[in-house]
Formats: C-alpha cells, sequence, structure tokens
C-alpha cells in the first residue's frame, strides 16, 4: 500500500492545508457525513470542556471515524479526540465503546469528557473490575461505553455461560476506539482472556517436588540452556533423585507425576525471578507484566509453574481451577464492525494492523513543532561500565533543575538505581510494580523542578506529564533547565516502547531531551545476537566503535521484533481455528438458549419413544424447559473437553516438526478432526440424559440429576506476552505437562 495523497484530501476536507500528513498509509475515502458532524462538536467541546480542539486533533477524528487507526504523539489530546469520534458516531446513531488500558484510565476518561457527552445528550458510561453485573447491564445500554479492553472480554465469556437470555450483560460490538491501540492490539492481542471454574483438584504436592529440588547442584544436576528458556536433569541429577526416593525408577509409568512436579520445582527455581517475573506481596505471588513493568493484576502463569512459584516462596497455594472458556484480545477486537485506534505509537505497526486488522494506519504531525532533543545511545561494553554512566547523568541533569524520568527494565533495576541514587543524597520517587496505586498522581509530578522519578516500562502509560508539575505553575523555570529529561536505561524488545518511554519528554511542543544507556551485556542483545555479533563482541567489544556498539544494539532490536512478529502470526493460526468452532458452538448454544422448542427437538429426535413419552406424563413445557438446560450443559462441558484437548495437542505440536510436518497444517487437522464429534455428542449425551428421566425428574436442578457446573466462577488474563520473559517461555513449554492434570467440574 503507498501513500495515496492522503495529505490532500485530508488537507482540503479540514481546510488545513499540510498540517496533516499520512506518512505510510493513507485513509482513501473519506466520509463526507462524519466530516460535517465535527463543526458543531468542535464548539460542545470549547464550551462543555473549555478545550479548543486544534485542527490536528479533528484530523484524528476523522480518521477514526473512517475506521483507521491514528498515530498522534503523547500529550496532543488523544483522550478529546476519542471523545469526540465516539460523540460522533453516537449522534450519527451508532454504538461505541471507548477502550482503554485500564480501570483508572476508563473512568477518568469517561469522567473528564463527561460534559461533552451531556451536553450533546450523549449518555456515556464506564465498567471497571469492580462493576457489578447490574451496573454493567445498565452501563453497556449507554450510547458510549469506557471500559478496559480485558473487562468486555469477560463480560462475554461470562455471558456466553448463561442459563437465562435475561441474565446477560449483552455488550455490542458496533464501533470500537482503542486507546493505546498498539499495546492492546499487538502486545495483547494473543493473550488469552480466560473464564475458569472452581474445580476440586487436590493440587499436586509441589511442596516436596520443591525441597527435592532444592538439592540439585547447577552445572551437576541440572543444565540451563543458552538463552535461559528451558532447564533439565542430567542423568547425574536424575540418579541423586531417585537415590534420595530410596532407588526408585523415576521414568516409570508411576512416577511420572512426581517427574513433572519436580521439573515444575527446578523450574520455578531456576528460570523465573523474584522482583523481575514477579514480585510477591502480602503473600500472594504476582505476575509482573514485561510488556508495562507494573503488576499484572489477575494474570497467572499457566496452573503447574504458578503453583511450584508459590511453593518455592512458601505462600499458600491459589486455586487453579478448569477453563471454561477462552478468547484472545484480537478475537475480541475483531468482533465490531467498526474498528479504530490511537496511540503515540501506531506507525511502527502497520503492517501488522494491516494483517490481523485490516486497518489502515496513518500518523497525524503534532500541533507545534517537536524540539525534543533525542541524543545517541550511549552502549557500554558492560552494564558495570553502563552503572555509574547513568548516574552521573542522572545527577548532572538534576543539579540543573532539570526534572529526570529514568526509564528501567525491571523492578529489581528499578530499586536498585533509587537506592543508588538515594545513597548520594537524591529524592527519588521509585515507580514500579509494588506500588502502582499511586502511578498516575506520581507521574503527573515527575515534571516538577528538580524531580527524580524512576520507573519501571510504561506505569502510568496514558498520563500526562506537565512540565512545573500538573497545573504548570513552575513552567518556565523547568523550560529554561531544558525540561523533561527522559533516560532510557536500556533498549526495550521493541522501538515502539523506546518510543513510548522517549514520548513522555517534549510534549506538546515543550523542550525535552532523552537518551539511553545500553550495554552489550544487556538480554536484549545477549539472547538475540547471531552466533557471528556474540564471537565479535566478545573478540572486540571495549574495542568497538560507538557506532558499531549502536548499530549492534539496533539489529538485535530488530531481531527481537521480528521474533515477536513471527509468535503472533503463528499463535494467531492456531487461534483462528480455535475461533470458528467456538462460533459454531456458540450459535447452537445461541439457538437453545433463545429458542422455546429448539432442545426438546434435539432430543426428541435421537430418542423419540422416551421423550415423548416423557411429554404426555410432565407436560410438555416443562420437558423443553429441562431439556434445555440439559443441551446447553453438555455443550458446554464438551466445549471444555475440546479446548483442554486443543491444549495439549497445541503444546505438543512442536514434535510434527520433529517428524517433518508444518504444525500449523497439523493442529488444523486435528482441530477438525476432534471438532466433528462436539455439537453431536452433546446432543447425544443431553438426550441420553432426557429419556432416562422419570417425570418426577422434570423440573428438578441439573445438579440434583448429577450434572455439575461449575460452582464460582473468575477471570484472569493467561499471561502470554509476545514481549514476555523467560518465565512466559517457560510457562508455554510446560504447559502441556500441567494439563494433564485431570480436572472434574464442581
Ligand atoms: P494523550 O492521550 O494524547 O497523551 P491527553 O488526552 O492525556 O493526551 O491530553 C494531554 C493534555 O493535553 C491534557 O492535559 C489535555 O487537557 C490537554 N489538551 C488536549 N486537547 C487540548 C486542546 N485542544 N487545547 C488545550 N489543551 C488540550
Ligand atoms: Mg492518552
Amino acid at each position: 500500500m503507498a501513500c495515496v495523497g492522503a495529505k490532500d484530501w485530508l488537507g482540503r476536507a479540514m481546510g488545513l492545508g499540510g498540517a496533516v500528513s499520512f506518512a505510510r498509509f493513507a485513509p482513501d475515502a473519506a466520509d463526507a457525513a462524519s466530516l460535517a458532524r465535527l463543526a458543531p462538536l468542535r464548539e460542545s467541546a470549547i464550551h462543555a470542556l473549555g478545550l479548543t480542539p486544534f485542527d490536528e486533533q479533528l484530523a484524528a477524528v476523522a480518521a477514526l471515524l473512517a475506521g483507521h487507526a491514528v498515530e498522534l504523539d503523547t500529550g496532543e489530546g488523544k483522550t478529546l479526540v476519542g471523545a469526540l469520534a465516539a460523540a460522533a458516531q453516537a449522534l450519527g446513531g451508532r454504538r461505541v465503546h471507548v477502550l482503554s488500558v485500564n480501570d483508572y484510565l476508563a473512568q477518568r476518561d469517561a469522567e473528564w469528557m463527561g460534559p461533552l457527552f451531556e451536553r450533546l445528550g450523549v449518555s456515556v458510561a464506564w465498567v471497571g473490575q469492580r462493576t457489578a453485573r447490574d451496573e454493567r447491564r445498565a452501563a453497556y445500554r449507554a450510547q458510549v461505553v469506557y471500559a478496559p479492553v480485558s473487562e468486555v472480554g469477560y463480560d462475554v465469556l461470562r455471558d456466553r455461560f448463561a442459563q437465562d437470555a435475561a441474565d446477560r450483560v449483552a455488550p455490542e460490538f458496533d464501533v470500537a476506539i482503542v486507546d493505546e491501540a498498539d499495546a492492546v492490539m499487538i502486545d495483547e492481542a494473543m493473550s488469552p482472556l480466560v473464564l475458569a471454574g472452581a474445580s476440586d483438584d487436590e493440587g499436586a504436592d509441589l511442596a516436596a517436588a520443591t525441597a527435592l529440588a532444592d538439592h540439585l547442584e547447577p552445572g551437576t544436576h541440572y543444565e540451563v540452556d543458552a538463552d535461559h528458556a528451558t532447564v533439565s536433569l542430567t542423568d547425574a541429577g536424575l540418579d541423586a533423585l531417585e537415590a534420595r526416593l530410596g532407588g526408585v525408577n523415576l521414568y516409570a509409568a508411576e512416577h511420572a507425576p512426581l517427574l513433572t512436579r519436580i521439573n515444575l520445582a527446578l523450574h520455578a527455581r531456576v528460570l523465573v525471578v523474584r522482583d523481575v517475573d514477579y514480585i510477591v506481596d502480602d503473600g500472594v505471588v504476582r505476575l509482573v507484566d514485561t510488556g508495562r513493568g507494573r503488576v499484572a493484576h489477575l494474570q497467572r502463569w499457566p496452573d503447574g509453574l504458578h503453583a511450584a512459584v508459590e511453593a518455592a516462596e512458601g505462600v499458600s497455594a491459589t486455586e487453579p481451577g478448569v477453563v471454561l472458556d477462552q478468547l484472545t484480545v484480537q478475537d475480541l477486537l475483531r468482533q465490531y464492525r467498526t474498528l479504530s485506534g490511537m496511540s503515540g505509537t501506531m506507525v511502527a505497526v502497520a503492517a501488522d494492523l494491516a494483517e490481523f486488522y485490516e486497518l489502515r494506519t496513518g500518523r497525524i504531525e503534532p500541533h507545534r513543532p517537536r524540539i525534543r532533543v533525542d541524543e545517541p545511545d550511549r552502549v557500554f561494553a558492560t552494564s558495570d561500565e553502563r552503572r555509574p554512566a547513568l548516574i552521573a547523568e542522572v545527577r548532572a541533569r538534576h543539579e540543573r533543575g532539570q526534572p529526570v524520568l529514568v526509564g528501567t527494565q525491571s523492578v529489581a533495576e528499578s530499586e536498585e538505581l533509587g537506592d543508588a541514587l538515594r545513597a548520594q543524597g537524591l529524592d527519588v520517587q521509585v515507580l514500579n510494580a509494588k506500588n502502582d496505586a499511586h502511578e498516575a498522581e506520581v507521574i503527573a509530578r515527575a515534571g516538577e523542578f528538580g524531580a527524580v522519578t524512576i520507573s519501571t516500562q510504561l506505569s502510568g502509560r496514558g498520563t500526562d506529564i506537565r512540565l512545573g508539575g500538573a497545573d504548570e505553575h513552575d513552567h518556565e523555570r523547568v523550560a529554561v533547565a531544558g525540561g523533561l529529561a527522559v533516560l532510557a536505561s536500556g533498549r526495550f524488545p521493541s522501538n515502539r516502547l523506546d518510543a513510548q518511554l522517549r514520548g513522555r519528554a517534549g510534549r506538546q511542543g515543550d523542550p525535552g531531551a532523552s537518551l539511553a544507556f545500553v550495554s552489550l551485556d544487556d538480554d536484549l542483545v545477549q539472547a538475540h545476537a547471531p552466533a557471528h555479533l556474540l564471537a565479535k563482541i566478545a573478540r572486540r567489544g571495549a574495542t568497538l566503535t560507538p557506532r558499531e556498539r549502536r548499530r549492534i544494539v539496533d539489529s538485535c532490536q530488530r531481531i527481537a521484533e521480528g521474533v515477536r512478529l513471527d509468535r503472533h502470526r503463528s499463535t494467531w493460526a492456531y487461534h483462528r481455528a480455535t475461533a470458528h468452532q467456538r462460533e459454531a458452538v456458540l450459535r447452537h448454544r445461541e439457538e437453545m438458549l433463545t429458542s422455546t422448542d429448539a432442545a426438546l427437538d434435539v432430543v426428541r429426535e435421537r430418542r423419540p419413544a422416551e421423550v415423548e413419552a416423557l411429554e404426555t406424563q410432565a407436560g410438555r413445557d416443562a420437558v423443553a424447559a429441562t431439556a434445555r438446560g440439559i443441551v446447553l450443559h453438555f455443550l458446554d462441558e464438551r466445549w471444555q473437553d475440546h479446548l483442554g484437548m486443543l491444549a495439549e495437542v497445541r503444546d505438543g505440536i512442536h514434535l510434527q516438526a520433529l517428524a517433518g510436518r508444518n504444525p500449523a497444517d497439523e493442529f488444523h487437522r486435528i482441530a477438525l478432526r476432534e471438532f466433528e464429534g462436539v455439537v453431536d455428542g452433546a446432543f447425544a449425551d443431553a438426550a441420553d440424559v432426557v429419556s432416562r428421566l422419570g417425570p418426577d425428574d422434570v423440573g428438578r436442578d441439573l445438579a440434583d440429576l448429577g450434572l455439575r457446573r461449575p460452582s464460582a466462577t473468575w477471570t484472569y488474563m493467561m499471561s502470554d506476552n509476545p514481549l514476555g520473559s523467560p518465565g512466559d517461555r517457560l510457562a508455554r513449554g510446560l504447559g502441556r505437562q500441567m494439563r494433564q492434570r485431570v480436572y472434574r467440574i464442581e
């Protein structure tokens, strides 16, 4: 796709001359009616909010209305852009979801933009984690709903289990405007949102396995592979374990579960790192979202690993549960009739957005030219050399009164750096996964004169950093000191994440600076550099020129980005088969749920004699209602079994690659074959149960008939971050072992 003169049509349409430029892809069809709606909207914003939308903002609104992805720098006012676009759509009779990354932003934006909607007579509501079911149902009736994308997904999953159509909260998939869209649509796209139910699994005895693993010595008893993704027992390790267990053969079938547990314990101990991959907070293991540097609330690893980490930390185990259904963010978003998104870093993922969402991406230049100074990276041979240089830079800028924001790669690093700076007498705010409650407030103050703030990546994304404090009382003095300086303690696995951090400085034409301190022993380089580069670093590390070093880092980052895209593609290929099947099951379910006779017909067709006899005895309507419950029960149960089976197949599918077959093709073949029996099997099971009912059974609870549904349900996001840590990678590898545990639904 080439640029097709968007500058011209948008410029003309908006009377902007050359202010708007679409850098790569261009919207090529203007919706004239939408554009005409914008003039009165501008007036409403002035009166209701005291903000006069800039032409650039209106151009962004037009692009959103046309269903595009828009890049607009941090601080350019995307909240207003999203609200204006939402209002325009609502006035045109559409239902709109403005999707954010967390509860805080959903609430903030709905409340901040509330007066605008009120003035226009558009109803608005917001939904967060703690919104009760009835309130959700009411919120989704509003014309514009602000919500975290995960909450909408959980509502879809919960609705899907309704036994009665009236119980559903029923979000509508008409228009979606996604904020921080690259994070949501690309980075989190493949993280499954999971609905789980209680199970009566006893919980594997991981404590004993953990104790056994504690005796193993690295190098002798186990080996860790080069990219720190897997750990394996050596023969000596196995011998030592067998001896300790009194001479058993760990490879005997009866000991397979124990060997699995020992492996899990070893993985938890060796590969998953406290304060990098997770933190322990109040006796609870909480995952750190490596993409955002904050606690990933309501996320967990696949069960066995999660439990093994809990055992290693000696905290009490949380309940694993059984997966009832799951949905990826990408599947969810693709359900909207009109999808659009905005962020400060979209153009870099334009090709991905086209591939996965059929979206076009464009960039709108900032209202005031950017004057931030982005200095070239400083690349050190080792992190030992980097640390003092970074500290010296923070001090030097701080002494001039320039506010400094340091972005670090991990919680541990942020604390180390904070301690080091405090030891030198600096007053430092450290913002990381351990204290994200006040993150918005801390971030908002990061632009005060002389402030030093250390933050893990992207904490507070969505919060504006104004020079001279939130009310800008001291703007001049800070501007003279050079504005906000953003220092990165390394490069992230994608250029986009670097740009997000950098974008905190120099908002709306403010002065500012950015600079990254990188080292050749960083994970990014060590895990991604091809062998010849690693050899070059080992041979000439200290004598490489600054330019050579920067080129090494750049190419490693490009490799990391390629790896992420490959993973997205292959994960999507796997999920697509399941997504189609899920739709098919849901169509049947919908029919059973909403039609009075569909379920009765299904069982009568299969067992005419018995069912008709029962109808005569118990009455047709009563039998129909009971049949409905039973058919729904088996549809759900068969689907859960199918999902569990597919997860196992997928985790083991790399073995097919060893056998010379294309794993994705093989997966599809198996998925199709296994799906054959799902719906028919559910119908047959249901007919079987109904045929054995006596008249007294009709109208009884399903549980009394021996059909148990999950007693409690809860939701979480499976940590499957494409930019994830070794912990994430190994979790995927281990999935199969853990899912072999058999659950029974309570
Ligand atoms: P973004 O999401 O693009 O980073 P925000 O929506 O958080 O930006 O807005 C950044 C700041 O710009 C806010 O303080 C907001 O009040 C201000 N702002 C937005 N639009 C305008 C406008 N048209 N005129 C003046 N200030 C604006
Ligand atoms: Mg924003």
